[in-house]
């Protein structure tokens, strides 16, 4: 389900059933969450196990966040739904404003892919931003309470644990406490506990599916000139292990980014790291590194196992009063930069589930319809990794059609604006992937001739392309002069 098919928020359908709603983990999903439960009960409570700081900092309970996080159209337009007037907020408190179709550079088999036609707005600063205006709305809602410095420590059942009635908490520097709810939701991220907890109390724990992508991410942060709105991406794609972003965020910078898959990891040494990033495809992230001064020598670094998802919806017995939302219901392979989206459109798929009268079977409700939202990216990042001969996992039937298919759709891009333009609205979670099996998509992908030998019109951003085993970069156009 993407935004073109997930039911829009209409507050009106939401009836007030009273009651007290804990969620648990105030990141993304959480507070998403939170914000649609608020229509529904009299109170929400939020904990987190970190202090809530006033100020867009990295927290410690979402180590991620010094990472790149692209902000997809599909998540910004529930944001702007959810809270109106938050991509103007983002901007104004230094957010950059892209124009997709001018400033996005994508690279892929082989090039770059032209620029698309349509308009591709994307609003873009990292991740302690985003979270933090997020915070600051949430917070303002009638009903919500965060309270940060909070930790969970274990659900509380009723005596024959079908029905979840709260959560034991600890404070810092306090005694563990109970919080009463009629609703508790995990959405403490990857480390959720949930499938060990229901093990425990006599359940089955959800089905688990794995694939183990070895990846690793390293973020460096580097001076922009503030008109300067250029986005790269080269993602690592089979057999090619190493790729790198580049994303325009607040206060002039950019934040760069390395990956590698299947241990190939990028480097934490600024020296190493350059070679790492000399070795890509095309020389942008490299010149980039050497033209502009870093605004620390600090890099960071985060591992990422496998793409995991737990099949709730599969489950015949969940007790009542429990659900699991954002990553700690699935969490794919992030070089798609698809997890914030997810969490956003899971939030109206929560918020339509709640316009049902009945609170009854609402986990089953909402874990069906969000499975659908979690396919989508689900088959986009897993797709990739399985491209890996390296990456163990079933293969889907079809999955060798799938990757003729889209290497093909990539090449023919580089020249063809409408592939890209297709292409872009599936990655931004707008438009679904079967999108890409139009007709008029199909017939621009499949057309004889069109993916061989082909010349690239688009300018790249800096430097020549280097991957000379793909064929169609035989003849590139003049370099564009310097970053
Ligand atoms: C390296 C990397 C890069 C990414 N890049 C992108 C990107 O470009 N675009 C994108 O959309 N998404 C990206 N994502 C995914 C994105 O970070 C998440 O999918 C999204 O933020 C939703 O996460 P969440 O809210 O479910 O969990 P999290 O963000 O992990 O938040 C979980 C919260 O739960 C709290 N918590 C945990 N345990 C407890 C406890 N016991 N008690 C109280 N609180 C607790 C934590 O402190 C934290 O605040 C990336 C992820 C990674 C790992």
């Amino acid at each position: 389900m993407t935004l073109a098919t997930v039911p829009r928020y209409d507050r009106d359908r939401i009836t007030d059933r009273g009651g007290h709603v804990v969620v648990v983990g105030a990141g993304v999903a959480g507070l998403l969450a939170a914000r649609v439960l608020a229509d529904a009960v009299d109170e929400v409570t939020v904990i987190d196990r970190d202090p809530l700081p006033g100020e867009p900092v990295a927290r410690r309970g979402v180590p991620q966040s010094r990472q790149i996080h692209i902000l997809w159209e599909a998540g910004r337009a529930v944001l702007e739904e959810l809270f109106p007037g938050y991509s103007e907020e983002l901007l104004a408190a230094g957010g950059v404003n892209i124009d997709g179709r001018r400033d996005l550079y994508l690279y892929s088999q082989g090039g770059y892919l032209a620029a698309g036609t349509k308009p591709f707005p994307l609003y873009a600063a990292t991740r302690p931003l985003y979270e933090q205006l997020l915070r600051r709305r949430v917070a303002d809602v009638d009903g919500i309470t965060l309270r940060g410095g909070c930790r969970f420590v274990d659900y509380c059942v009723d005596d024959d644990a079908t029905t979840v009635q709260g959560v034991t908490i600890r404070e810092t520097r306090s005694r563990r406490t109970g919080l009463s709810a009629d609703l508790v939701v995990d959405a403490t991220g990857r480390t959720s506990r949930t499938p060990t907890w229901l093990e425990r109390h006599g359940y089955r724990p959800p089905p688990t599916e794995e694939v183990r992508i070895d990846l690793a991410y390293s973020a460096t942060c580097l001076e922009r000139p503030e008109d300067d709105h250029r986005m790269v991406g080269i993602l690592a794609e089979a057999p090619r292990t190493r790729g790198g972003a580049v994303l325009p965020v607040e206060d002039g910078r950019w934040l760069v980014n390395l990956h590698g898959v299947h241990g190939d990891h990028p480097p934490t040494e600024p020296e190493a790291s350059s070679a790492f990033a000399a070795s890509l495809p095309t020389p942008i992230v490299s010149d980039l590194l050497a033209e502009f001064p870093t605004v620390s020598d600090e890099i960071a670094f985060y591992p990422f196992p496998s793409n995991r998802r737990y099949r709730y919806e599969d489950l015949e017995r969940f007790p009542d009063g429990l659900l699991v939302v954002g990553d700690a219901l699935a969490s794919f392979n992030p070089i798609y930069g698809q997890g914030m989206s997810v969490a956003a459109l899971e939030a109206l798929v929560l918020h339509r589930a709640l316009a049902t009268e009945a609170r009854e079977q609402l986990a089953r409700r909402f874990f069906d319809r969000a499975a659908e939202v979690v396919d989508t990216a689900w088959l986009l990042a897993t797709g990739a990794d399985l491209s890996f001969s390296q990456t163990q996992g079933t293969r889907p039937r079809g999955t060798a059609f799938v990757d003729w298919y889209l290497s093909r759709l990539f090449r023919n891009a580089h020249i063809d604006s409408v592939l890209t333009d297709a292409f872009t609205r599936v990655l931004s979670m707008q438009d679904p992937p079967s999108s890409l099996l139009r007709p008029g998509v199909m017939w621009r992908v499949c057309r004889p001739g069109r993916s061989r030998g082909v010349s690239m019109p688009r300018d790249p951003p800096g430097g020549r392309v280097r991957d000379r085993s793909v064929e169609n970069t035989a003849r590139l156009p003049r370099e564009r002069t310097r970053l």
